[in-house]
């Protein structure tokens, strides 16, 4: 149990990101010093959104580099933080060739290197980690009903490499944790986050795949695919309430509930009308399986995911964090009219 004095700054990792320019938002609004480390402070475009908050609202901010990769990256901007928040950790659709290089070691090797710096700082008293739903589990096929007992056991290098780096890197934190008695660990495990992003330059792939609700994608139909989804603002107020509730612990599946992606498309079509080329109808599991390498994914993954129902216990992060969800309507509309507002997908 640690309680964290707010005078004190606050570092998150992976500043430009998509979940954490929300944290860094709520954090300033509380007149909170973030100290927020950046891959690179070269690229003004990606940390233009996180000055323009930080000029209107109360907390002060300063931007630090910082590779996940690079060993003592991270420990000037920690000096003096209680509270540490690691977001940073690459979430794209397409994985490219290499996983190893594109998910795994930032994943596993940024959790050393940023909590080797927690162990060097003697100020720090909490860390609250972004894992993933994808350590919980690998596939849909794993199970039909997720809490934080489980464990991803089935993901690999090669078969959903992302899900793997996560359950890695989250299993990698509590190991370093364990082996000391001064910080305390909180792992937030969001499924599939959507809502509007505070920038316009994120590779997240939550942006990436509601984009493809509007470029034409999947006008033919979608998946019979069902994820536990959640409003990226939630996710953040998780962070938030992780780190400033004293007795809160341990690991929270975050999510709003599960909805299958023809779900999406209507509630877009309800609100946006015709303008845009939403899916109508749900593709065969036969034909997603066949055309599984055009569309950018495996038929592995198709087998163990497509037409499968799980469900994601969100019970213990209403209870340990007093989370409360938007619903999705709301979340799915945010998002495209954010895309639209910011020029994403085309103003029709
Ligand atoms: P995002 O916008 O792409 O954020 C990822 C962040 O990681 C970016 O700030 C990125 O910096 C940083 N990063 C990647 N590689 C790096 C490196 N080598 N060195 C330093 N920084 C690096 O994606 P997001 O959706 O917000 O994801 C944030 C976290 O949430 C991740 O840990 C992800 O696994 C987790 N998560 C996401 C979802 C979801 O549905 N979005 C669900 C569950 C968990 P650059 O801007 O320089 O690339």
């Amino acid at each position: 149990m640690q309680a964290i004095d707010k005078s004190k700054p606050v570092m998150v990792t992976g500043g430009s990101g998509y979940i954490a320019g929300w944290i860094v938002k709520y954090l300033l609004e509380e007149g909170v010093t973030v100290r927020a480390t950046v891959r690179d402070t070269g690229l003004p475009e990606k940390v233009a959104h996180l000055n323009r908050l930080a000029e209107s609202l109360p907390g002060k901010l300063r931007l630090f580099a910082a590779d996940l990769l690079n060993p003592g990256a991270f420990e000037q901007a920690m000096q003096g933080c209680e509270l540490v928040m690691h977001t940073a950790s690459p979430f794209l659709l397409k994985g490219g060739k290499d996983p190893r290089s594109t998910f795994i070691r930032p994943a596993l090797e940024g959790t050393r290197n940023v909590l080797a710096a927690v162990n060097a700082v003697s100020t720090v008293k909490r860390v609250v980690l972004t894992s993933s739903a994808a350590a919980i589990y690998g596939d849909l096929a794993d199970g039909d009903a997720f809490t934080e007992e489980h464990w991803n056991t089935t993901s690999s290098e090669t078969h959903q490499p992302y899900n793997y780096s996560k359950a890695i890197a989250e299993k990698e934190a509590w190991k370093i944790n364990r082996s000391q008695d001064r910080w305390d660990l909180i792992t937030i495990n969001p499924t599939m986050v959507f809502g509007p992003a505070l920038t316009k330059t994120t590779a997240s792939g939550s942006v990436a795949l509601m984009k493809q609700f509007g470029d034409g994608t999947a006008r033919f139909g979608v998946p019979d695919f069902a994820m536990g989804m959640v409003d990226v603002r939630d996710v953040a107020r998780a962070h938030i309430q992780a780190g400033f509730t004293p007795e809160a612990s341990g690991r929270h599946i975050l999510s709003a509930g599960e909805f299958q992606l023809l779900e999406i498309g209507r509630i877009l079509k309800e609100h946006f009308g015709d303008r845009y080329p939403f899916p109508k109808k749900t593709a065969p599991k036969f034909l997603v399986y066949l055309l599984a390498p055009l569309l950018g994914t495996t038929r592995a993954f198709v087998k163990k995911n497509v037409g499968y129902r799980a469900r994601f216990d969100n019970t213990y992060s209403i209870k340990d964090l007093n989370l409360t969800y938007r619903p999705l309507k709301e979340t799915v509309i945010d998002h495209f009219q954010q895309l639209i507002d910011d020029g994403l997908v085309p103003k029709k």
